[in-house]
């Protein structure tokens, strides 16, 4: 007997083995096999069994399989055929997709601590929907009678109790003898959700993602797979789990990017769930308060059912959004030291401090200034191996690159012209915090920021530090925004509303309208009135008169549709990003320059021709040098999937002819 295996490495081929079924006991795809590879073994994922040679090339011959691995880690059809398709979508080796799916370690059977259960509490139990809620979950499980497989968006406002809605769809489907994945963007969302779902179910709900260790991980992916676990709440990776009898998927948030994984195999794992779904024949519900743009046109097209829930569960109200013109106020200075804050802003955070509410107050930038400035010159302190400027952390008396982690000493004078002027220009988190110390009083900070948050123990110190009121202002990057949960919090600050517009991406302004409504929601989510400080210098984009209520969010979305149907962008077409890098610019240039003209000539001897409009640059990319390397983009937007596919496989064949290095990202969110 022959199987054909996928091993785990960036190839993008199965390779051939021969299998002893005597000695080694039956197989089947989804199996995992140790072979040997090169000079080492390795774990592979059996994707076909044969009992005929695989035609190879004269005098090779098929190795043996060493052995068969434990029955229990075989993949399920299910998961084997969304590897396959992913892989097949995204461009990336069968490889390293089902790298996304497999337990770990599965030549092994690791032992995990025992979890303890957490009680069902029975005051749950009483907890009625609202008649809004009512509605949506009748409307729900009536259109799923006549279609298991519908596909629903359930835009609702922030605060209007979408979680409960999942619940109560939850319980359906363990009613059915259902198992039921919730995704959520990012994990520190995930602790908060599965105590309420925890408490309103009768049994064991699940959290999965890449933190835990390989014994819970392997544990789990087992006993999710034997149907002991059966309610799975993760981030993107949980899509992948091996669910024996799945009956519903809800993807929290789905507008949210951390939903594209943004290395090596880049999925998006909304998209993915609707395939899941679709191949099983039962419903998900996407969820947002600020529903993504590609959702909304598959609105439009049909192929979502749209629900609404306009009211906040509470008696609470939205908060007032207040704009401050950065260019009528400026910023409040304390003799050498320039805040980021205007006056009516700093008066609003005290006037919360001092009636004991809380102040939650966001900017999208780390560290303590963004850069190091020499006044005399100009010149900035760049990184040496990527072309950007080293944030300053003053604390620590270092400059730190973002990107590639490497680390700097603070110069005492300029790099360029010797100058001692040198200063650290606009501000991080961590200067921010040093700000608010000095212009308020009464003020005990936290921050949340990736530098502060380094383990999920410590993020979840600082929420239940600020949830408990032992803090009342918390400082805080995109980690932010996510939906926590806060009742004190009255006062939100969004210190620059300018650095989310101007982001160079077709998607900024989408963003920064999502970014700034769930911001928005963190203000006044119990009795109190909750009012909202939007600073920057551009009050008079869309974007901002939306979240003011001056312009209609429908009126937003056709505006923006439109710009985007007009130059092809997503979700009109599927875009595809290829970036080439390669350690000399002009070799890195030339190449790229090299295979825009060839997918050009593709295109223009394609069926309908003439469309070479829809190959942009190359150009330099955002991040033009990075570890480094050079890095030229060329965009495509592909009419069809067939063209996609076609393009795609037409780059990476030339590229790897050529011994160049491309990285594929079909529907890319970062620039
Ligand atoms: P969303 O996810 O839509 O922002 P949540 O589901 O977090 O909203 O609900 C907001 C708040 O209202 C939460 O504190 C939640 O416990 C409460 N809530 C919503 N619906 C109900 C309900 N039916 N019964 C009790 N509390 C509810
Ligand atoms: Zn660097
Ligand atoms: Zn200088």
């Amino acid at each position: 007997m022959y199987v054909k295996v996928a091993v785990p490495r960036p190839i993008d081929a199965l390779f051939d083995y021969e299998y002893d079924e005597v000695t080694l006991g039956s197989v089947q795809a989804g199996d995992w096999v140790r072979v040997p590879f090169g000079n080492s073994k390795l774990n592979a994922c059996v994707i076909e069994t044969s009992s005929e040679a695989p035609a190879l090339p004269e005098g090779v011959k098929a190795k043996p399989v060493i052995e068969r691995l434990d029955a229990s880690f075989r993949l399920p059809e299910e998961v084997l055929a969304l590897c396959r398709f992913g892989s097949e979508y995204y461009q990336y080796p069968i490889g390293e997709a089902l790298f996304a799916a497999a337990p770990p370690k599965p030549d092994q059977v690791l032992s995990a601590r025992a979890k303890k259960t957490a009680a069902f509490d029975d005051s749950r139990k009483n907890r009625v929907l609202s008649d809004e809620q009512s509605r949506v979950v009748a409307e729900i499980r009536a259109r799923c009678e006549s279609r298991p497989d519908a596909a629903f968006l359930l835009e609702g406002i922030t605060g209007s109790g979408k979680t409960e809605v999942y619940i109560e769809l939850a319980r359906d489907a363990l009613a059915q003898g259902k198992s039921v994945l919730i995704l959520v963007p990012e994990i520190s969302l995930t602790a908060q959700l599965r105590d309420r779902f925890q408490s309103s179910l009768p049994e064991r709900v699940a959290l999965w993602h890449s933190a835990l260790s390989d014994g819970v991980r392997q544990t789990q992916w087992r006993q999710v797979k034997e149907g002991q676990i059966r309610v799975v709440i993760g981030a993107r990776s949980a899509l992948f789990a091996p669910f024996c009898n799945l009956g519903l998927i809800v993807v929290d948030e789905e507008h949210d990017s951390t939903y594209k994984q943004e290395e090596r195999f880049r999925y998006q794992a909304r998209d993915l769930a609707m395939f899941r779904a679709k191949q099983r024949k039962i419903p998900i519900v996407l969820g947002s308060a600020t529903p993504s743009l590609e959702s909304i046109q598959r609105v439009r097209e049909g192929k979502l059912v749209p629900l609404k829930l306009k009211s906040r569960y509470s008696k609470s109200t939205l908060p007032t959004i207040h704009a401050v013109s950065l260019i009528d106020e400026s910023p409040v200075g304390a003799g050498t030291v320039r805040t980021p804050l205007a006056p009516t802003t700093i008066r609003a955070m005290q006037g919360a401090i001092d009636r004991g509410e809380q102040v939650m107050i966001f900017l999208n930038r780390r560290g303590y200034a963004q850069f190091l400035l020499c006044q005399a010159c100009g010149w900035v302190q760049k990184c040496s191996q990527c072309s950007i400027s080293m944030t300053l952390y003053q604390k620590r008396g270092e400059l730190r690159c973002h990107v590639c982690a490497s680390r700097a000493r603070v110069p005492s004078q300029c790099g360029e012209c010797g100058s001692a002027e040198v200063f650290g220009m606009g501000s991080g988190t961590e200067s921010l915090e040093d700000d608010l110390a000095m212009v308020l009083t009464g003020a005990k900070i936290l921050r949340l920021d990736r530098d502060q948050i380094t383990s999920q123990k410590r993020l979840e110190e600082t929420l239940e530090e600020f949830r408990s009121l032992r803090a009342n202002v918390l400082i805080g990057t995109q980690m932010l925004v996510k939906g926590h949960d806060f009742p004190r919090v009255t006062c939100v600050v969004v210190v620059s509303v300018d650095s989310l517009l101007k982001w160079p991406d077709f998607r900024a302004s989408e963003r920064a309208l999502q970014t700034l409504i769930q911001v928005s929601g963190r203000a006044g989510r119990a009795e109190l009135p909750g009012n909202v400080y939007l600073q920057g210098y551009d009050l008079e984009h869309p974007v901002v008169r939306v979240v003011q209520g001056e312009l209609s969010h429908e009126e937003f979305v056709q505006e923006e549709l439109s710009m985007r149907e007009m130059l092809s962008y997503p979700p009109f077409s599927r875009l595809v990003r290829f970036r080439f890098d390669h350690e000399a610019e002009d070799a890195c240039r030339e190449f790229a320059l090299e295979v825009a003209g060839r997918v050009r000539a593709m295109l223009a001897s394609a069926p309908g021709g003439g469309e070479e409009h829809r190959v942009l640059g190359p150009s330099e990319a955002l991040l033009f040098r990075a570890q480094n390397r050079y890095r030229f983009d060329l965009y495509f937007k592909a009419p069809s999937l067939d063209l996609l596919y076609r393009v795609s496989k037409g780059v990476r064949a030339i590229a790897s002819e050529r011994g160049m290095n491309v990285v594929v990202d079909v529907d890319p969110y970062n620039s």
